[in-house]
């Protein structure tokens, strides 16, 4: 499987923007986008203007990199959006959250995106009551997503548990901690979602 070889705290400072990348440390002091917020690189002591292609570019990067994909599956799922009733950027996001990778994150299974998509492949999650290993499975309202049973002493999914209080869990889930289970109660608008995207820039990089 692709992935990511770059130091992941990087992107944060190359995108200017915390992505919580790195589960634990990213609320420490320890984070390098608080203690060098420019972009890396010799030359990365400043920002210059940029143009309106280059803020296009850097909003879906920060979103691709931020979900953890690379550019062919997020353009995949960007032709998704498009395909999809309603406004192509705010369904672009809701696809982002659907996935199980992202569900099991939001739900403090997993400390980050990454670390959450490694357990779905390894098989540590049942959507429903039957066991799902894509990380890009999309979930749907009502849908039920628990640990399996041999998969619950596993000590960083009960050491994300324990921190979960500190990220929130969002109002469109519902976690049962001592169940070891979530359960999408609806599938969210974009206005639960909070997030600090403008997501019209990505759709006008698309459209070139
Ligand atoms: Fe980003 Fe987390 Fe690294 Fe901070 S610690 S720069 S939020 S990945």
């Amino acid at each position: 499987m692709a992935r990511y070889t770059e130091a992941v705290c990087r992107i944060c400072r190359r995108e200017n923007s915390k992505l919580f990348l790195k589960g634990d440390r990213c609320y420490a002091s320890k984070c390098a986008f608080e203690r060098r917020p420019h972009p890396p690189g010799l030359h990365g002591g400043r920002r210059g203007k940029s143009s309106e292609y280059g803020l296009q570019l850097r909003e879906k990067q920060k979103v691709k990199r931020g979900y953890g994909l690379l550019e062919k599956q997020f353009r995949s799922l960007f032709q998704t959006a498009e395909r999809q009733k309603g406004v192509t950027g705010a369904n672009l996001l809701i696809l982002l959250e659907r996935r199980l990778d992202n569900i099991v994150y939001r739900l403090g299974f997993a400390s980050s995106r990454s670390q959450a998509r490694q357990y779905v492949c390894h098989g540590h999650f049942m959507v429903n009551g039957h066991k799902v290993d894509i990380p890009s499975y999309l979930v749907k309202s009502g849908d039920t997503i628990s640990v399996k049973e041999k998969s619950r002493k596993i000590v960083n999914i009960l050491q994300s548990l324990e921190t979960v209080a500190r990220r929130g869990t969002p109002g469109w889930l519902e976690l049962d901690k001592s169940a070891f289970q979530g359960r999408i109660k609806e599938l969210p608008a974009r206005e639960d979602l909070g997030l600090q995207i403008s997501e019209q820039l990505i759709v006008e990089l698309y459209s070139k």
